[in-house]
């Protein structure tokens, strides 16, 4: 069957007719363990009630006005984002891409507004993703997506990641910033080591550099903090988030000091739909689940018994699974055995897993998990893991 959309996507051949929590339903009733969670942007599951009570009811109120006026509920939203982290402002947008674009435009016209215009470069890390706009694509410098679209914008060097000498040689008097996601998620799950974090912190003091963190993965609550970087005990100038922020309503933000955002007057930046009530609806009942005593402390546990339970997976099939990746409940499995064909195994068990690079699968399932749930998902990985075993050890004999 042809269709009608843009054939950008190689989709699975299934679809969903509605979600409970970690649960996904077809038509026909059948139900996946959803341990993607839309790329890690269902937060709190599917059909979460207190976020269908929040957009139900400001749907019947009021979507949209610009921002041409007051919206109160998104100056509530950002003075909450605000006191929960290092940042003093918030821009709202729709997705991670403009975030980041939002952080890039901003980390050039500090140096503008202090006098260096020709501060505009952006140090970026080999591995990265931080978005499919024209810049973000510069950003995030992965040839096969750069290739067959034009000049690459200008203004970004990459590093390899980890590599320190390369980093320092990279800064130079055009530099601007460094932008950096502190675990990389489409990457294949790699964490950036905390002393690493303070290390660019202080390479950036020194050299009068913002440091940006691209959190759009990573944040509202993924690794058991509200914010990665958190873990390292230090703080970016400019940060993005997303894809959580608004539990599947389409929601970015970029935050940042005061002193960062010093050269976004009236005017200099802007958006159509951006913070409009009704994402801003949304992203205040996601907070008020996020922020609940003790939701972190849940998805810590939840993260490390699901990191043990997939370490035994490892120990019991090392032909298939060679490795356990990340922090919180953005953990990866590096393979043995192609990603996207195990990812294909596991929803034949009904268990929906996300691909990443470096031959890694992702789980990154809704933060409102239980035991119960990490028991029926690892039953699930098991099961996919004995079939490549059972082939591989075929192939060998
Ligand atoms: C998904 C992602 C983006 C892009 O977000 P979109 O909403 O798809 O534009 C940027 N950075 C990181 C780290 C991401 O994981």
């Amino acid at each position: 069957m042809t269709s009608a959309l843009l054939p950008t996507y190689a989709r699975a051949p299934v679809a969903f007719e509605r979600g409970e929590g970690v649960w996904l339903v077809t038509p026909e009733g059948e139900r996946y363990l959803d341990f993607g969670a839309g790329i890690a942007v269902n937060a709190l599951g599917h059909a979460h009630p207190h976020l269908v009570a929040a957009l139900t009811t400001q749907a019947g109120k009021l979507w949209h006005t610009s921002n041409l006026f007051q919206i109160p509920e998104g100056e509530r939203l950002g003075q909450r984002l605000v006191d929960a982290s290092f940042a003093d402002v918030a821009f709202f947008c729709n997705s991670g891409a403009e975030a980041n674009e939002a952080a890039i435009k901003m980390a050039r016209k500090y140096h503008a507004a202090g006098g260096q215009p020709e501060r505009y470069r952006i140090v970026t890390f080999e591995g990265a993703f931080h978005g499919r706009t024209l810049a973000t694509l510069a950003a995030g410098g992965q040839q096969k997506y750069i290739e067959g679209f034009g000049p690459k914008v200008d203004g970004f060097d990459q590093v390899p990641f980890g590599d320190h000498e390369a980093l320092l040689a990279a800064v130079g008097p055009e530099t601007a910033a460094l932008m950096i996601e502190p675990i990389q998620g489409e990457g294949g799950i790699r964490s950036v080591p905390p002393q690493c974090l303070r290390g660019l912190r202080e390479l950036c003091d020194e050299r009068g550099l913002l440091l940006i963190m691209d959190e759009v993965q990573t944040g509202v609550g993924r690794t058991g903090k509200l914010f990665a970087h958190e873990w390292a005990g230090m703080a970016p100038d400019i940060m993005s988030a997303a894809k959580g922020i608004g539990g599947g309503f389409p929601l970015g933000v970029c935050l940042a000091t005061r002193e960062a955002a010093r050269g976004m007057t009236p005017g200099s930046h802007g958006t159509t739909f951006g913070g409009n009530p009704l994402a801003m609806a949304v992203g205040n009942a996601v907070l008020d689940v996020v922020l609940e005593d003790g939701f972190l402390d849940h998805v810590r546990r939840m993260g490390l018994l699901l990191k043990q339970r997939l370490a035994a997976v490892r120990d019991r099939y090392p032909h298939v699974v060679t490795e356990i990746r990340g922090d919180g409940l953005l953990l990866g499995l590096k393979l043995n055995v192609v990603n996207t064909e195990f990812a294909a195994a596991a929803r034949d068990q009904r268990l929906l897993l996300i691909p990443a690079g470096d031959n890694v699968v992702r789980l990154l399932p809704p933060l409102i998990l239980t035991e119960a749930d990490i028991a029926a998902a690892v039953g699930r990985i098991e099961a996919t893991a004995a079939r490549f075993e059972v082939q591989l050890r075929g192939a060998a004999e």
